[in-house]
């Protein structure tokens, strides 16, 4: 009997961090920036808290940011084994090279895995990135010979997809960014969610309603506090003309979206909501007025998150 009770306690204390750290989502980011600095783009690899089966969601800095968290003991194994272990696969928003560069230049050093992402982006890296004139074709598609280390999943907008390797699935939104379509990605771990967009403009400015269909598509979630966070870009502050936006956000612009989202979630469901602000542009003059006006017109009281290199955040 002493024995049982003693088996049965052990049993819920190996199972208590499972309960206690899995539902959740922990986020490394290796380059929080949006242009310039080549050693801080766009990259965050996330996973089930509790785990280290990470996808990469976008990959403009992969190595240097590892580097990084590795020095802020968020790792402690070697830089290469994180790339090719904890890794499990790539998720790009689109092509532009502030978001991809990364996974080309670690291509040599990487272990077979998937690439995610919606068929216009899956294009251009097939014919202007893995083609064997601008680098070697480490891909299963495209200009042979096809190396095969990379796998081509084509996600299409709408259907539920299991992530290989990892207990996570994804749905992938269209957005729109300029001449080009880009993605959000709605990551489910369990009973949690994770948005995360690529770069995108207003929909008034783009004439678009991409960004209405997928606050559409989430308020529930946010309603129901199943999503955790989102995570959106702010490229410049408010005193970039709307015509020089290039499909990109400013402080003003993303408000006036958080606005529409409320409309539709009430606004008390975005009272200490977590809004992590990505893909801000250098100088850093601007990225503190970024900060400042943000702060300033964040009516709602949503929670700004503004991420730094290297450093995790657990939700
Ligand atoms: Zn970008
Ligand atoms: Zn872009």
């Amino acid at each position: 009997m002493k024995c049982n009770s003693k088996a049965s306690l052990s049993f819920i204390i190996l199972l208590l961090p499972c309960f206690v750290f899995s539902q959740n989502f922990k986020i490394v980011p290796l380059g929080v920036k949006g242009g310039i600095d080549e050693s801080n783009l766009s990259a965050y690899m996330v996973a089930p808290n509790g785990t280290d089966s990470y996808i990469c969601l976008d990959a403009g800095t992969v190595h240097y940011g590892i580097e990084k968290a590795i020095s802020n003991k968020v790792f402690s194994i070697p830089a290469e084994q994180v790339l090719r272990r904890y890794i499990k696969g790539y998720f790009i928003s689109h092509a532009h090279l502030d978001h991809i560069s990364g996974l080309i230049i670690n291509s040599p050093d990487d272990t077979v895995k998937n690439i995610y992402a919606l068929a216009s982006c899956i294009e251009t890296i097939k014919t202007h990135y893995f083609t064997w004139e601008s680098w070697a074709n480490f891909a299963d598609e495209g200009e042979k010979p096809a190396l095969n280390k990379y796998r081509y999943k084509m996600l299409l907008p709408d259907s539920v997809t299991p992530i290989q390797n990892t207990a996570m699935t994804v749905q992938a939104f269209p957005l729109s960014h300029s001449n080009l379509t880009s993605t959000a990605f709605l990551i489910r771990s369990r009973d949690a969610y994770l948005l995360y967009l690529g770069d995108t403009g207003p929909d008034e400015v783009e004439k678009s309603n991409n960004l209405h269909n997928l606050w559409l598509a989430i308020a529930p979630l946010v309603k129901s506090k199943q999503l955790k966070a989102i995570m959106i870009e702010t490229s410049f502050p408010d005193e970039q003309p709307d015509k020089t936006l290039f499909g990109h956000l400013t402080p003003h612009w993303l408000m006036a979206e958080m606005d529409e989202l409320s409309t539709l979630t009430g606004k008390a469901a975005l009272n200490g909501f977590n809004l992590i602000i990505t893909h801000v542009k250098p100088p850093q003059v601007d990225i503190e007025k970024i900060k400042v006006q943000l702060k300033a017109e964040n009516k709602l009281r949503l929670n700004l998150v503004f991420p730094e290199q290297g450093k995790a955040l657990n939700l």
